[in-house]
């Protein structure tokens, strides 16, 4: 019988706990629910954030949803929306570097501690795509929207239309067009695509992810930041992880599903992030040194893991009441 089964069928006459080997859930005797669902609870950290690059605002923002008691959930949502807001990142929300024809389009997707997720892809118009992609999961029966009609549900939902394409990123937008070269924007320096994933107090994860895509990209183009299991991926029993970088590449190999994986078989999640890099890396002719990828991987004890192909990548970590950057190892530093 499945662990949540049998939670949900044992008999509870008062609010208790119900230990069954290492896991301890705390039961609602009017539902026979389980609220809480954890693993190794004495060795878990919890709260715990984690999000891609150099995110302290975000990072701190989710932490203080999660110290005040807040959902895991409720945590990357407020922690994306930092960077959506941030008008200065130019691969996130408002500000986003746009595509070949000069259209903003954003893409999001967020993940449930229950297995839900929803996400919308190439919207234009609307800034906090990470609050769709939750109302995509919550109200409607699909799991994902994209483009006009994700925009249309949007407006339905309440959220206003802006205009996406700041001064800055126009410039910069007019200048490519110069040339005109289409080359992907690799990254490998500093980016702010976001991709978190935190703990609550309950011990229950979720994890959101959300960007601009890469910048000067085919209209219409989608990575692999709002795919489920390639941007971003949750099981509570196990992990998280998400990624950021060469969207494709990630898809071809279900990064963020295949680190879960890995960490459900025993791999650390430094171990599986590491494992990950090198299915991308070892391909028969793998043009690895001409772009990045980098991943961030928590599992449910709360230990993190993060690595990449290049140097620069890092990672925000609020662990313990204290938030810092972590620099991340990459593989060319052992191929080197
Ligand atoms: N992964 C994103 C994409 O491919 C971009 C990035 O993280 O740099 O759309």
């Amino acid at each position: 019988m499945k662990r949540r089964k049998f939670l949900q069928k044992a008999s509870i006459s008062t609010l208790g706990l119900v230990t069954t080997g290492n896991l301890v859930a705390c039961v609602n005797p009017t539902s026979q629910k389980e609220e809480v669902l954890t693993t190794d609870t004495e060795a878990s950290v919890k709260p715990l954030v984690i999000a891609t690059w150099n995110t302290p605002l975000a990072v701190s923002t989710a932490a203080e949803v999660l110290e005040a008691g807040g959902s895991a959930l409720d945590a990357v949502e407020a922690g994306c929306k930092i960077e959506e807001a941030n008008e200065k990142g130019q691969s996130v929300g408002i500000g986003g570097l746009p595509d070949r024809d000069g259209n903003v389009t954003l893409d999001a997707c967020i993940m449930n501690s229950e297995g839900d997720y929803g996400a919308v892809l190439c919207v234009k118009n609307i800034k906090h795509v990470i609050s769709v992609a939750r109302k995509v999961m919550e109200n409607t029966p699909h799991v994902m929207l994209v483009g006009e009609g994700a925009e249309q549900f949007a407006l339905s939902q309440g959220f206003q239309k802006e205009n996406l394409l700041t001064e800055a990123s126009k410039k910069a937008w007019e200048k490519w067009r110069q040339t005109a070269k289409y080359k992907p924007i690799i990254n490998i320096e500093n980016h702010d695509t976001i991709g978190m994933l935190a703990i609550d107090k309950k011990g229950n994860i979720s994890g959101a992810c959300t960007t601009s895509g890469l910048a000067y990209k085919m209209a219409g183009r989608v990575g692999d930041s709002p795919i489920i299991g390639g941007g971003l991926f949750v099981d509570n029993e196990v992990g998280g992880a998400a990624a950021t970088g060469l969207g494709e590449e990630v898809l071809k190999t279900v990064g963020s599903f295949l680190i879960v994986e890995l960490m459900r078989q025993g791999k650390s999640p430094q171990e599986a992030c590491e494992e990950a890099i090198a299915r991308i890396v070892n391909k028969p002719n793998s043009d690895f040194k001409n772009f990045q990828v980098g991943y961030i991987a928590v599992n449910k004890k709360g230990e993190t893991g993060a690595y990449a192909i290049h140097e620069w990548f890092s990672y925000n970590r609020y662990k313990n009441n204290e938030n810092k950057n972590i620099k991340s190892d990459f593989i060319l530093n052992r191929k080197a």
